[in-house]
């Protein structure tokens, strides 16, 4: 079952049986919650992403099944946020990184219906953490830019209430924006918003700074909030890359927020004075405020955003 509606944000619950899943290269998560935001049941387990796309399903699938028993309802939809380029409609993954085999071009979402026997809802994991951050950190807002800042640097967009996919699905991908540096990218060009804010990037260019060799974003966060002025740069460096991205997406479409997640955003003390210092020398002409503000959903704002995608997808359009 297939149903395309756009609409106004609904409360992230799955007492009716509603499950939401979050597929990475390395675990797929899952969760259920009750109408209250309470947490019924959650689990996880290792992604089989170097296996293939039906190990992949039926993982999620058994997860699914796993935390509908334990929530005390049973399964009636599931909704997924997964890595790389999504089909959103069909449900099949366009695209995908080299560590995932056997991924793009696997049609996630009829498996994994076909596994269960209910109505499954694909979105990219990117575009989900938007749904779900959103709905609880930007109530209220109908227009809001998300970016995660993880081991890449990913993006998405909600306009008017609904995610915005583009004619590709591509809508969003800020990371690969160009112009903030002169450092190779991941994708293999030069200069993206990537190169400064991925957790990657950070730990690469303080190496860079020190001699020495790469390290996670996490120690050079440590290592800034003792004084160490390399450490300081390049959170700095990010923190201002972050923010022009933002005001370039806000002044083209009129965003007035922006949510940041990902593990970097773990690092908002870091990030948040340049970000404030960015904003008030490069802020969108129009004049119009723009929050950037970190996420708060932590490590369920995917699974959270894929339930809401779900519900979205299951209610009609004149219910909203
Ligand atoms: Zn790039």
């Amino acid at each position: 079952m297939r149903v395309q509606v756009e609409g106004t944000a609904l409360p992230i619950a799955s007492a009716d049986g509603v499950i939401g899943i979050d597929i990475g290269g390395t675990k797929i998560a899952g969760i259920a919650v009750a109408e209250d935001g309470s947490v019924l049941a959650r689990g996880s387990v290792p992604a089989p992403a170097s296996v293939g796309g039906a190990a992949m399903a039926d993982a999620a699938a058994a997860l699914a099944l796993d935390i509908a028993a334990r929530s005390g309802s049973p399964l009636t939809a599931v909704g997924v946020g997964a890595a790389g380029v999504i089909d959103h409609e069909t449900g099949v993954v366009r695209a995908a990184s080299a560590t995932f085999v056997d991924w793009a071009g696997f049609p996630l979402g009829d498996e994994l219906s076909a596994r269960l026997s209910v109505p499954v809802r694909v979105e990219n994991d990117v575009n989900a953490f938007l749904l779900g951050e959103a709905a609880r950190t930007a109530p209220g807002e109908r227009d809001v830019l998300g970016v995660m800042l993880g081991t890449g640097v990913g993006g998405a967009v909600i306009i008017d209430g609904a995610l915005r996919h583009g004619p590709h699905g591509a809508a969003g991908e800020i990371g690969h924006t160009p112009g903030y540096s002169d450092l190779m990218c991941t994708c293999g060009q030069i200069g993206h918003l990537e190169t400064l804010a991925s957790g990657t990037s950070i730990g690469r260019r303080y190496a860079e700074r020190i001699g020495a060799t790469p390290l996670d974003a996490r120690p050079v966060a440590d290592r800034a909030r003792g004084g160490d002025p390399d450490a300081i740069a390049v959170f700095r460096a990010a923190g201002r890359a972050l923010a022009l991205a933002c005001a370039s997406a806000a002044t083209l479409l009129d965003l007035p927020c922006a949510i940041v997640g990902g593990g970097v955003a773990e690092a908002w003390d870091l990030l948040a004075p340049t970000i404030a210092e960015t904003l008030r020398t490069d802020a969108p002409v129009s004049g119009l405020p723009l929050r950037i503000v970190p996420a708060t959903l932590g490590g369920d704002a995917v699974a959270l955003g894929a339930i809401e995608a779900v519900r979205r997808a299951l209610v009609p359009a004149d219910a909203h």
